[in-house]
């Protein structure tokens, strides 16, 4: 997972953004259509953040999302055909 954890999540992640940030829209995460650098301006703009302060909450909050998509995307285990709890080793090993 890299950053494109937002764009390629985005219509599943636009309710837990108005969630996370109830002072945008519908039409600014349109705008923002899951381009960080967009969804940044928009905070900025509605919440009067410096750039920094921005993109440091979509950060947090993408790696809120990145846990829980890597967890229900964990792979099979080769070796004992179950999958294991996020951040355990493989028991056989
Ligand atoms: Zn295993």
């Amino acid at each position: 997972m890299n950053d494109d954890v937002l764009e390629g999540n985005w219509k599943q992640f636009k309710g837990n953004i108005l969630e996370q940030w109830g002072k945008l829209t519908d039409d600014d995460l349109d705008v923002a259509a899951g381009r960080r650098d967009q969804l940044a301006g928009k905070l900025q703009e509605r919440y009067g953040l410096a750039k920094d302060a921005a993109e440091s909450q979509i950060e947090e909050f993408e790696a809120r999302f990145r846990e829980t998509t890597t967890t229900t995307a964990a792979p099979v285990c080769p070796i004992c055909g179950i999958i294991h709890p996020q951040g355990t080793r493989c028991p056989t090993l």
